[in-house]
């Protein structure tokens, strides 16, 4: 292979890597510059951006991007190699969230598990194959229609609930993707994501099932799908839960 071919699909394997990304925060659109002003120097930026991860020239879109998944971006940009707490030095991968940068309905849970710190993507264990049936097969949806994060973004030791420094850390980044993301409905599952968005010390039996605020959008509590593999009598009471969703999702249509 000559240097050429050699440096082709390097910028090829690059730019893989950075759609990809962008596709995991829930980006799905291209920012592309109208032909008649791609220049020499226009492409040589392109590339760098995608080895540094740092824009060297503003890139024109195609189509105007929503602002929220240009602020979700943001948010991930700020977020960076983040070493704000000690969780990032157990850590293998940050979780930030994926899905659809406009949804209407995110879910909140605790933080990564051993499965999503592998992979970087939030409920994908065994209590997030648990959320997806819910989203899939009770609520009809796709996972790619919702978004879905957790209150801390690095996966706590021995799964440990996260510690209140590790939570103040972590929680501004949560405050700006769901500002980036408007939604109309939060799902909080359990404890610890139910607790940290409404500021209190009441316990996930007794807030769930009726409506919340955070800040101006409706919350509805329910038991985190972890504790539904331990208990599952309960899902009965998640599906209630789930049902008022849908009914406050059909009600904000449009
Ligand atoms: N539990 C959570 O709270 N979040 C995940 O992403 C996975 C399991």
């Amino acid at each position: 292979m000559n240097e050429l071919e050699h440096d082709y699909l390097e910028i090829v394997s690059q730019v893989r890597a950075h759609l990809e990304y962008k596709k995991a925060l829930g980006i799905d659109f291209v920012e592309v510059a109208p032909v008649a002003r791609v220049q020499k120097q226009a492409a040589i930026s392109t590339v760098s951006e995608t080895r540094t991860g740092v824009s060297t020239a503003p890139a024109v879109t195609a189509s105007a991007p929503s602002a929220s998944s240009g602020g979700l971006a943001a948010v991930r940009d700020e977020l960076g190699e983040c070493t704000r707490c000690k969780l990032n030095s157990g850590r293998n991968t940050i979780v930030f969230g994926e899905g659809n940068a406009n949804a209407a309905l995110v879910f909140v849970g605790e933080g990564p598990g051993q499965e999503e710190d592998q992979q970087g993507r939030p409920f994908v264990g065994a209590a997030g194959q648990l959320l997806t049936d819910i989203i899939v097969k009770g609520m009809k949806l796709g996972r790619e229609d919702v978004y879905i994060c957790n209150i801390v973004k690095c996966r706590p030791p021995n799964n440990r609930k996260p510690e209140s420094d590790e939570v103040k850390a972590c929680e501004p980044f949560l405050i700006k993707q769901l500002q980036a993301i408007r939604p109309k409905v939060i799902v909080g599952l359990g404890n610890v994501a139910v607790q940290t968005l409404l500021k209190t010390k009441e316990g996930i039996t007794s807030l769930r099932g009726r409506w919340h605020q955070y800040e101006d959008i409706p919350l509805m509590p329910t038991f985190h799908p972890a504790y539904l593999l331990r208990t599952p009598g309960d899902k009965r009471l998640v599906w209630d839960d789930i049902k008022k969703v849908l009914a406050e999702l059909e009600k904000r249509r449009g």
